[in-house]
């Protein structure tokens, strides 16, 4: 008798001819995940088994593979030879104290000499033989010992299916860059873009010294985060204080963070560029604040080719702290932090500035050599 993790694996058997790529990624991504802690990954027929594992590191995995998009739902089990005595033996350790059961079996092995039915009742009536404390309840159990029959003589006997996040393997989609904050949007928009497939790279601008060490922290806290989910394990820091200067000193108070936001998404691109990305992300939603109206989305648009994603665009803020509360982001985001856009922020921001005006406001910077000069703070930290 093994302990084992059962992993089922969700969207990747829609991919028809690709689906031995998928499967190599995502079991790769299994690896990622898991890595540093002792164990064995074993594929077999629609299921992967984690193995090997310290018993007291049981907990830990099952945390780590619940991050892991791509598996649809995932137990803590045990592996045992299908003969009914074995079978029996995991059935008694999985089994409730007490309290209304049943047993489910499924037969991956089509050549049992038992049915489902004769399997469940068989270990039924054993477990209720042993144990008077327990009652059989097929309709509404409060407990269900499942029998999973593999092939190779093997069978899987756990008591709980666990919800997985579901979504693609990372990696399946191509590269992209997160402009990362320290606000609630952001981790929100890299964790569904992840979800879709995409490597999820990610850069933060800072103002320091005008924004501290903390803010950085606050940032790096929530990028290790999400890291766990998209399984990069870094992420890059780039200055725009002199260009906040410059804007504040020379343009319209009320264009301060469309300019600055235009310098934002150049710096981006040429990271993106660099890194081998083939996308922006970001966490805006329309309408959420006056630089995420439809003219300040395209304002930035304007100043790149990369497509940017905006995978909050439609959600109501409510909507994006579910899912911050959910991927365990929400807490840090709330904290207090000084952000580079609060920094020079202008009493009264343009809601709806026309190109034009822009343009011609941008025009009393030098923006290629602003630019230029940012990408030369580029740091890049490990998590
Ligand atoms: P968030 O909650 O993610 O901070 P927000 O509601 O504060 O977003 P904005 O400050 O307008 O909205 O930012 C919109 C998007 O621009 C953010 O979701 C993020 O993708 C990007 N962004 C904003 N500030 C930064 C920053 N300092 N570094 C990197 N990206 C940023
Ligand atoms: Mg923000």
């Amino acid at each position: 008798m093994e302990k084992v993790v059962i992993l089922r694996y969700a969207e990747i058997h829609l991919k028809g001819k690709n689906r031995g790529y998928f499967e190599r990624v995502f079991s790769t991504n299994l690896e990622r995940a898991l890595k540093g802690l002792r164990h064995e990954l074993r594929r077999t027929s629609g299921r992967y088994l984690v193995a090997a594992f310290d018993e007291e590191k049981s907990d830990e995995i099952m945390r780590r593979v619940s991050r892991v998009f791509g598996v649809h739902s995932y137990s803590a089990g045990l592996l045992v030879s299908n003969d009914i005595e074995s079978i029996f033996e995991a059935a008694k350790l999985v089994a409730p104290e007490s309290g209304s059961f049943k047993v489910q079996t499924h037969r991956g092995d089509k050549h049992y000499p038992l049915t489902s039915m004769e399997i469940s009742a068989e270990i039924g009536g054993r477990l209720l033989g042993e144990n008077p404390a327990l009652r059989v309840d097929v309709h509404t159990p409060k407990h269900t010992v499942y029998i999973d029959i593999r092939e190779g003589g093997k069978a899987l006997v756990f008591g709980s299916f666990e919800d997985g996040l579901h979504g693609m393997p990372v990696s399946t989609a191509g590269k992209g860059l997160l402009l990362i904050s320290g606000g609630i949007d952001s981790p929100v928009a890299g964790y569904m873009m992840a979800k879709r497939g995409l490597t999820v790279e990610a850069l933060h601008f800072h103002s320091y010294p005008y924004t501290n060490e903390g803010a950085k922290e606050k940032v790096v806290s929530l990028a290790k985060i999400l890291s766990e989910y998209t399984l990069v394990h870094r992420i890059t820091a780039v200055s725009v204080t002199h260009i906040q200067e410059e804007i504040h000193k020379k343009c319209a108070a009320e264009l301060n963070v469309t300019l600055l936001r235009r310098f934002m998404f150049r710096i981006a691109e040429k990271i993106a560029g660099r890194e081998g990305a083939k996308c922006l992300v970001t966490g805006e939603s329309l309408g959420q604040v006056a630089s995420q109206t439809l003219e300040g989305l395209t304002s930035s648009n304007a100043v790149v080719s990369l497509p940017v994603l905006r995978p909050l665009i439609g959600f109501d803020k409510e909507d994006i702290i579910a899912v911050a509360k959910k991927i365990g982001t929400y807490e840090i985001s709330v904290l207090p932090y000084e952000d580079c856009c609060t920094v020079f922020l202008p009493d009264f921001p343009a809601i709806r500035p026309s190109l034009s005006y822009i343009e011609e406001e941008e025009k009393k910077l030098d923006v290629d050599a602003l630019v230029e000069e940012a990408l030369s703070t580029r740091e890049v930290i490990q998590l």
